[in-house]
Formats: structure tokens, sequence, C-alpha cells
């Protein structure tokens, strides 16, 4: 996951960074409205932590400008304490959440959270194992919120073990997904992709079990 925090102070900014680290997700800093279009337009953000107060551009410009553009991206505002008037000028603009200045670390990473969930959840039922988190609508494969990159036919395969997860799926079930897309694969297509997914996930502590005679089993150690 992507977080871009757009904040001036720099002890606050610093601070944000250090804790999203921690806490699994990459993040960028940009201490100002230029630094932030600049990083939003050539990035990828799952969320954007967004102080109003910056030194060049109003942060509610720089909200209104994303929306504008048709980009559904999470906001979650940093206002001053009873900003009530800039809260909901914010809510208007198209944040999806704010917290008032100081907030407990704690309540933010919360909300970090649910916001990137509900965000997940809008695209599509995502499946989770272990640290494996599997998007099939965004195509995505994350470990521990990181992106892992799998080839086409290769994330097909995992889709169907991990919506299935704990359960045996059969060879044929496998094929039959391969084929939806691929109009010519081999006999042994499936064992070889099988293959490869395992040689790219065990070092996350996940296995394909081989059931003899009926499928395969992916499970978390
Ligand atoms: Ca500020």
């Amino acid at each position: 996951m992507n977080v871009l925090v757009v904040e001036d102070d720099a002890l606050l900014g610093n601070g944000l960074l250090r804790v999203l680290e921690q806490s699994g997700y990459t993040a960028t800093l940009a201490s100002d409205g230029n630094g932030a279009q600049a990083a939003m337009g050539a990035g990828d953000f799952d969320l954007v932590l967004l102080d109003l107060g910056l030194p060049d551009i109003d942060g509610l410009e720089i909200l209104r400008g994303l929306r504008r553009q048709r980009r559904t991206i999470p906001v979650l505002v940093l206002t001053a304490r009873d900003g009530v008037e800039q809260r909901v000028a914010a809510l208007d603009a198209g944040a999806d959440d704010y917290l008032e200045k100081p907030f407990d670390l704690r309540e933010l990473e919360a909300r970090v959270r649910a916001l990137l969930r509900r965000s997940h959840v809008m695209f599509g039922q995502e499946a989770r194992l272990g640290p494996l988190t599997v998007n099939p609508y965004a195509h995505e494969a994350r470990i521990d919120g990181e992106l892992l990159a799998v080839p086409a036919r290769e994330f097909e395969v995992l889709e169907v073990l991990i919506m299935n997860a704990g359960k045996v799926v059969t060879k044929a079930r496998i094929a039959q997904r391969l084929t939806a897309s691929n109009d010519d694969i081999g006999d042994n297509a499936v064992e070889v992709y099988v293959h490869r997914l395992r040689r790219r996930l065990g070092p996350h502590g996940l296995t394909i079990r081989t059931v003899r005679g009926a499928g395969y089993v992916i499970e978390s150690a």
C-alpha cells in the first residue's frame, strides 16, 4: 500500500512517515501543494493524508482538483482543532474522513486501515491468507501490504486457489480457469504454474499442497 503524506510541518510529516512505514506501508512525503500535485501525477497511491494548511496551495484546492479528475483515491484530511467549517468544507470537497490535530497516532493508524479496507471492498472481494491478500478486480497480490509481482497466468491459478483457501481445488478446475482466458494451454500447464507459485510464495510461509489424486490446496504456515 502506497500512502502519500502531504504535510508542511517537517516534524509531523516525518513522524507520520515513520509510523506508516512501521505499519508496513510505503509512504512518501510532500511538503507543499506543488510537491503533492507532482507526486500524485507521477505515482500510484492508495491513500492520501492531506494537511489543509499548506504554504503554497490550499489543501482544499488540491482535494477539489483530484475529484475534478474523477480520481477516487481515498483522502484523509488533517485539520486544525475546532475547525468545524474547514471540516465541513473538506467533506464537501470529497474528503473520505478527517482527523483533528493533534491526534493520537493509534487513531490515525486505525483510520488509515479502515479507509484502505473500505476502498478495497468497493473494488471487489479481496481474499486473504496469512500475509497474502489477493484482489482479483485490481489484479493485485500483496504480501503484508507490499505488491507482489505475479505474471498473468500464475495469477489466475493463485486466484482460484485462494478463493477456495483450505479446500482442495482440482486440477481440472484450475485448467478450466486458464482456458477461459487462453485457448492454448499444454497438458502440464497447471503443474508448471503451481510449481512457479510455490517458489514465489514459499518464502512467505505459504504452501500449495498436492492432494494425491484430488488436486491442490493452498495453506498458510
Ligand atoms: Ca500545515
